[in-house]
């Protein structure tokens, strides 16, 4: 059920055993997972279901340190959270993230196997094809091949959930929508939490909205899904009991703050053929995938590094660029525009399609081959009707996809392969979010970000480099040119991050190092809990948002558990 947050009072409010702030990747996935359930959950959520500016700029906040996007435009505040324009490309942990790696990552207290259990199921949350990551399934069903390089090195694959899929607030609205056991309250910003006098127990949630209503929210047990900058923003802006915030009896709210920062890095001159197409985003089993290479384990911990993720970019010889830029591009794309349609207007389409690659021809690559159709299925098209022209149809699909296309792309030539760099930082405690002196419309205090990456980040990118361009000498594919400085407080102007906001709240068993224990509860308080990648005790190999999808799957079973238990 939907309520509208400006429109109720406080006598309105339904007590919820499991009160969630935030509707966003982990918010949603909780209260779905509930759905159902004899638990009663109340999900707060900031905004409406569109995009609200007055609501967006409760975001804003300041920054210091390493350049990043303004907060504000690093995340939406509204129904579905960041997956409103996330890219839906994901991959889960590998065991090796858990562990303790010496100076370059902390041991989470959990292991892979607390998580696996539950990323079959984050999957079809997250719209991912398939519950399926070896590289060995994936190159299988792919018409690229991986790069021969020793087993030192890895090529890990990500999956890409397609656009359509990729947005929870439009996928699970309608379940939302008819669930008797939960109310989403939009437009209702958390702005404080309360607890009791010895700060055991939250009570209650304060909400206000934009149009002035202020009301209290209360629940057995609560949960913090607000994303990675507002869940560390709400516990210190919680001051009632204790006047550095809510769960920071160490000093740790807000502090780790990380990302998967990354940047142009190298380029490769290729000695022949380069077999690229595998780690370009592409079709493999009719799906959306990527791969990426990384040094394997064994090789990461001799040598003390980060690991980083390396993305491998072609750029084609001038003259094939310019022909996909070309004018027979868009006819292909207007012919696939008019597939969807129906034939009957496919005549002149054709006609014109034909003029424009032989137009292409003289653009293209010598000897290239061209995805021309059969002329005999042109032309049998362009006599028939009916039946027999939609079945004609597809196979001139089928010339141009299957035998054209596909054979063109894999023997243009390259003139080099752009290597993007993505480390993922070691934890570094002065890398945070803290409180402005600013405040939003609300009254609350602004998020500031300082963001800092430690030497041995930088340290970690370049010794890889290095080991990936002896391993392609080796294997004879190319020379590897590095294309950044070797001064390791300096970063690249074209820095940036993938909108991972990770860290903040983390995980540890000791709640010196941290601020939630091994079951997401913040530690020292009993009904208080974090969903999302702002328990991260660090950033991992994969990207955030299906693992914190499994970690906010497997804090449902806990809370579902512990109301069982209690019941
Ligand atoms: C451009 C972009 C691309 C991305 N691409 C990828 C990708 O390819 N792969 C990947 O894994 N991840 C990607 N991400 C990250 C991904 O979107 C996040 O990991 C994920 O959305 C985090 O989920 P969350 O529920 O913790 O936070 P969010 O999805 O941000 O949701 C937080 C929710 O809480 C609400 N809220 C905030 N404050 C309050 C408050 N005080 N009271 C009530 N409600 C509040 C917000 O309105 C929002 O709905 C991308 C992000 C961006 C921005």
């Amino acid at each position: 059920v939907f309520v509208d947050a400006r429109t109720v009072t406080e006598a309105d409010i339904v007590d919820s055993d499991v009160c969630i702030v935030g509707g966003g990747a982990a918010g949603i996935a909780l209260a779905v997972e509930m759905i159902g359930t004899p638990v009663r959950v109340g999900l707060l959520e900031s905004g409406g279901m569109q995009f609200d500016a007055q609501t967006q700029d409760l975001y804003a906040g300041g920054q210091d340190g390493l350049r990043y996007f303004p907060l504000d435009a690093s995340r939406l505040r509204y129904f579905g959270g960041s997956t409103n324009h996330w890219g839906g490309m994901s991959r889960p942990f590998d065991a090796e993230d858990f562990q303790e790696r010496g100076e370059v990552g902390d041991a989470w207290p959990i292991s892979i196997s607390d998580v696996e259990p539950y990323y079959a199921r984050a999957g079809s949350v997250c719209g991912v094809a398939e519950d399926a990551w070896s590289v060995g399934y994936w190159n299988e069903g792919s018409r690229h091949a991986t790069l021969p390089l020793r087993e030192r090195f890895v090529t890990r694959v990500a999956q890409q959930v397609p656009r359509a899929a990729r947005n929870f607030g439009a996928r699970f609205e309608r379940d939302l929508e008819r669930a008797e056991n939960v109310i989403v309250y939009l437009h209702a910003n958390a702005v404080g939490i309360e607890t009791d006098d010895d700060v055991r127990n939250v009570t209650l949630i304060r909400v206000a909205t934009l149009e002035g209503q202020r009301f209290s929210v209360a629940g057995r047990h609560f949960v913090l899904a607000a994303g990675g900058i507002e869940n560390p923003r709400l516990l210190l802006a919680s001051t009632s009991r204790r006047p550095n915030g809510l769960g920071n009896d160490h000093d740790q709210v807000g502090r780790y703050f990380t990302e998967h920062p990354r940047f142009e890095a190298a380029s490769i001159a290729p000695t022949g053929r380069f077999p690229v197409g595998f780690y370009t985003v592409h079709h493999a089993r009719g799906v959306s995938i990527q791969g990426y290479v990384g040094l394997g384990d064994e090789l990461k911990r001799e040598e003390g590094l980060a690991d980083v993720q390396l993305r491998l970019r072609p750029v084609y010889e001038r003259s094939y660029a310019e022909a996909r830029n070309s004018d027979a591009v868009e006819s292909f794309q207007r012919l696939a525009r008019l597939r969807s349609r129906g034939v009957d207007q496919i005549s002149q389409d054709v006609v014109n399609i034909l003029e424009d690659l032989s137009r292409w021809q003289d653009t293209m690559v010598a000897g290239a081959p061209l995805p021309i159709p059969h002329p005999a299925t042109i032309e049998a098209l362009l006599s028939s009707n009916g039946e027999e022209r939609s079945a004609l149809a597809s196979m001139l699909f089928g010339d141009i996809g299957v035998f054209g296309w596909g054979r063109l792309t894999d023997s243009v030539p390259i003139e080099e392969v752009l290597v993007t760099a993505r480390v993922t930082p070691v934890p570094n405690p002065e890398s945070r979010i803290t409180l402005s002196m600013e405040r939003d419309a609300l009254g609350a205090p602004r998020s500031h970000l300082h963001w800092r990456l430690s030497r041995i980040d930088k340290r970690s990118i370049l010794r890889t480099l290095e080991l990936f361009g002896a391993e392609l000498g080796h294997a004879g594919l190319g020379r590897l040119g590095i294309l950044i400085n070797d001064d390791e407080d300096d970063w690249p102007d074209d820095t940036a991050g993938g909108y991972h906001h990770m860290g903040t709240t983390r995980m540890s068993a000791d709640p010196r190092h941290g601020v939630v224990d091994a079951e997401c509860r913040v530690h020292g308080i009993d009904n208080l809990y974090v969903a999302g990648s702002s328990i991260f005790a660090d950033g991992g190999s994969g990207t955030p948002t299906l693992t914190l999808v499994a970690l906010t799957l497997r804090l449902a079973d806990h809370l579902s558990q512990r109301l069982e238990r209690n019941a």
